[in-house]
């Protein structure tokens, strides 16, 4: 049976970590275990690492974060980052107003800084992920490994990871990365949980890449810089990609339907959905919907907040980024949460290896694990899921359809505000301090 890394060889801590899952958040968290000599290997169930071709913005609360738990990672979104923004911009796209005859610069009712000018570093995420696995030995990457189940045989022998193609692997612990629909969140939660399962937030986006050219021609100045078009039950965000060749469209529309699949997450929309859905909206908008190719496809926007999970960790196994907190994107910082997550668990196993190697606090193996786990959800789980709550309160507040809120544009600037600088404005070090203090507390305990 397979071993995952060389545990208390090489000066290294005398366990070892399976990651499941080699996306953003799994290699993050990888890459922090290996800049701390934690034995650590991705199990991932792809044939070979890849991304879809979006963007993905971060924080200046996360690259702080990338550069704490691996300087490496902050250099390689150095490598492939692309300038973005440092401020977003609202406007009311229901007025009947013609907003594009707004004067260059003033077509926005709300800006909200960062205080930076490239406040949200960004980059294509398949090139991200690249520079990612390119930090990894390729030997510590198993690709074609589904997941199919974790058993423990005693408390303090190896888990068994057992894998769809029939193979097996043992680890001392094991840290789930394997995405919103994360099998590992099944396997600790039960299969009957329904908070093992994502589920459909009643809104869908549908995407679209206008060529810039057609985009300034029909709405002026406006397409050069990020805006969100605010109005009842439905929204757009817009901004410039591929270095200014192209808009990108996201509309998000509320659905009182259930999904109707929910293994499929997409499916084909026409350009009438969109007409029918901003059909009110001022003038500019209608002008872009325009613009729309008449077969599209609409993406169900699923997230873990109608059954949020218990705990993140479940004695030596734990789940992190999406698989612990899957949430809709209206934040846009989903992964920025992740790379948190990834900070904490590098520095508690960090801190539970040295215990060991040191035989301070006479603690068993299982005991440390299982203590830094549940540090982690002490620390990590309250901001996780409170993304989530407040992901999908920004898309009701973008679409009116907050009570206490409405059409009162200051509340609507407040809440934004206070929403939006928890997430860019985060103490990280505290965390990681409150962490380090948190584990001592519970293997002195
Ligand atoms: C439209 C949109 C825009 C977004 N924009 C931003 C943004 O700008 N900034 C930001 O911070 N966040 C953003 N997010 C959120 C961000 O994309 C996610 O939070 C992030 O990608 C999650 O990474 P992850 O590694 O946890 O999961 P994933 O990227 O889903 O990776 C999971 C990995 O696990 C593997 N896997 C799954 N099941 C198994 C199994 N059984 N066994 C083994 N491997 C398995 C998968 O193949 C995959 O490689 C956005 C999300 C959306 C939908």
């Amino acid at each position: 049976m397979a071993e995952t890394g060389n545990a208390g060889q090489d000066g290294s801590v005398p366990f070892n970590i399976a990651v499941i899952g080699g996306g953003i958040i799994g290699l993050h968290v990888a890459l922090g275990l290996i800049k701390r000599n934690i034995p650590v290997v991705i199990y991932e169930r792809a044939s070979e690492l890849k991304e879809i071709g979006a963007g993905l913005g971060f924080t200046e609360t996360a690259t702080q974060c990338m550069q704490a738990l691996n300087p490496s990672v902050a250099g390689a979104l150095g490598k492939v980052g692309i300038a973005t923004t440092g401020s977003l911009r609202w406007i009311n796209g229901f007025a009947q107003e013609d907003i594009r005859l707004r004067e260059k610069g003033t077509a926005f009712d709300f800006e909200l800084s960062t205080g930076k000018k490239d406040g949200f570093p960004g980059c294509h995420r398949g090139q991200f992920l690249n520079e990612l696995v390119s930090l990894v030995p390729p030997d510590l990457i198993k690709l074609g490994k589904r997941i199919a189940s974790i058993e423990q045989n005693s408390k303090d022998e190896k888990l068994v990871l057992k894998f769809s193609d029939g193979t097996e692997a043992l680890a001392d612990a094991v840290i789930g990365c394997d995405g919103v629909k994360s099998r590992v969140r099944q396997i600790v939660l039960g299969e009957d949980n329904p908070a093992s399962y994502p589920h459909y937030s009643h809104q869908s986006a549908y995407r679209a890449l206008i060529e810039m050219d057609e985009a300034l021609a029909a709405l002026g100045h406006l397409p050069s810089g990020q805006l969100m078009y605010l109005g009842p039950r439905a929204h757009i965000n817009t901004y410039p990609v591929g270095r200014g060749k192209f808009m990108n469209f996201v509309a998000f529309i509320q659905d009182k339907n259930d999904w109707p699949d929910n293994e499929n997450l997409t499916a084909p929309a026409s350009k009438a959905d969109v007409v029918e859905a901003f059909s009110k909206f001022g003038p500019a908008v209608r002008a872009m919907i325009d613009l729309l190719p008449d077969q599209l496809d609409r993406w169900a926007i699923f997230d873990t907040l109608d059954h949020p999970l218990p705990s993140f960790s479940y004695d030596r196994v734990c789940l992190a980024g999406d698989a612990a907190h899957a949430t809709s994107p209206h934040h846009g910082a989903g992964a920025c949460v992740g790379v948190e997550d990834a900070l904490v668990l590098a520095t508690v196993l960090k801190k539970a290896g040295n215990d060991l190697i040191s035989g301070d606090n006479s603690i068993s193996k299982s005991a440390a694990l299982s203590a830094a786990f549940k540090t982690y959800d002490s620390i990590c789980r309250e901001r996780g899921q409170w993304l989530v709550e407040s992901s999908r309160y920004m898309a009701e507040l973008f679409q009116g359809s907050v009570p206490d809120v409405g059409d009162d544009f200051d509340k609507f600037k407040e809440q934004v505000r206070e929403r939006s600088h928890k997430v860019w404005f985060f103490d990280w070090k505290d965390m990681v301090r409150r962490a380090a203090d948190d584990y001592d507390a519970r293997v002195r305990a």
